[in-house]
C-alpha cells in the first residue's frame, strides 16, 4: 500500500507529463463522465494534489477530477498515445502533445466543479490534513493530537488513522514514533507537551525527508554510512521498520515486532518508554 510520500512521488510525475502542454485529448472509461471529455480537452492542467490516498486534478476550466485508487488503480506515464499491453482496464486518460497520463482499474472517478464541492466531498472532508501538505504547522498537530478526539487513543491507532492525519501508513507509523522515541502504547494524555510538539514536528519531518530522500527514514548519514559499509536498501533504509530481532541503531536493543490491528509494527523497548 502506497503512503503519502510514494503518491506524491507519482503525483509529481503526473505533474511534469501533464502540466507543460495543453490537453490534446482526455478520455473517460465511465458513461456518465462521458460528457467532460470534451470539456476538458485543450485545456491546461494546474495541478496534481494527492489528499490521502485520493488524488485531485486540477485543470484550468475550474473542473477537477477526484480519483481514488483504492486496491486496484494503478497511474502509468508514457509517451503520447504510447499505451502498454495489459489486462487492465483503461479508466481515466490525460493525452497531450508529448505525453498520457493513464488511469487503470480505478473505479471510484468523479469530477469536482467548484472548490466547495471538493471540501464537502464525502471521502475528502474527513480526512485529516495530508501529511505532505505544504501549510502544516507542528502546532496544529500538537493541537489535534491534544484534542478530545485523539487525546485518549493510542498512538498506534492514531497514527493509522486518515481522519487524523492522511498519507501515514504502516511504515512511517513505526518511524515517526520511533524518531519521536515515543512507546506505540502510549496515548497523548501521557506525554508532555513538549513530547507531543516534537512528536508533532518529527510527523510532518519524517514523511518529508521520506519523499525527498528515496523512502529513507533513517537518520540520512548513517544511512549513507551503512551503505557505504555494504548494507542493503533494506537494511539502512528504516530505524526500525521490517527490522525485527536487529540491533536497535541507537542502543543496540533487538527491535520488537508486534501487530496492532492486524497491521505491524516495530519499535525498539529501550529507546521507546512506556
Ligand atoms: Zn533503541
Amino acid at each position: 500500500m502506497p503512503e503519502g510520500p510514494e503518491i506524491r512521488i507519482a503525483a509529481d510525475k503526473i505533474e511534469r507529463a501533464i502540466c507543460p502542454y495543453p490537453t490534446t485529448e482526455v478520455f473517460f472509461a465511465f458513461e456518465y463522465l462521458k460528457h467532460f471529455e470534451a470539456e476538458l480537452t485543450g485545456c491546461r492542467v494546474t495541478g496534481v494534489e494527492p489528499r490521502g490516498k485520493a488524488m485531485l486534478i486540477h485543470f484550468d476550466n475550474g473542473l477537477s477530477v477526484y480519483s481514488h485508487n483504492q486496491l486496484y488503480g494503478k497511474w502509468m506515464v508514457r509517451k503520447a498515445h504510447d499505451l502498454p499491453e495489459t489486462n487492465r482496464q483503461l479508466r481515466f486518460a490525460i493525452h497531450n502533445a508529448k505525453k498520457s497520463a493513464l488511469l487503470y482499474s480505478a473505479s471510484d472517478i468523479q469530477i469536482l466543479s467548484s472548490q466547495a464541492e471538493i471540501e464537502n466531498h464525502p471521502f475528502l472532508s474527513k480526512l485529516g490534513p495530508d501529511v505532505l501538505s505544504a501549510g502544516l504547522k507542528p502546532e496544529t498537530l500538537q493541537a489535534s493530537l491534544k484534542s478530545k478526539k485523539h487525546y485518549r487513543r493510542r498512538l498506534s491507532t492514531l497514527y493509522l488513522d486518515q481522519h487524523f492525519l492522511a498519507g501515514i501508513g504502516n511504515y512511517l507509523r513505526s518511524e515517526i514514533l520511533f524518531v519521536a522515541r515515543l512507546h506505540p502504547q502510549l496515548r497523548p494524555v501521557d506525554c508532555t507537551d513538549a513530547k507531543l510538539l516534537g512528536l508533532a514536528k518529527d510527523s510532518i519531518e519524517v514523511p518529508y525527508q521520506s519523499y525527498k530522500y528515496k523512502g529513507i527514514t533513517n537518520d540520512l548519514d548513517l544511512a549513507n554510512q551503512l551503505k557505504a559499509d555494504g548494507a542493503g536498501y533494506r537494511d539502512y533504509r528504516h530505524w526500525v521498520f521490517g527490522r525485527t530481532d536487529k540491533p536497535c541503531y541507537s542502543c543496540a536493543t533487538p527491535i520488537v515486532k508486534e501487530m496492532v490491528s492486524s497491521r505491524r509494527i516495530y519499535y525498539c523497548p529501550h529507546c521507546q518508554h512506556a
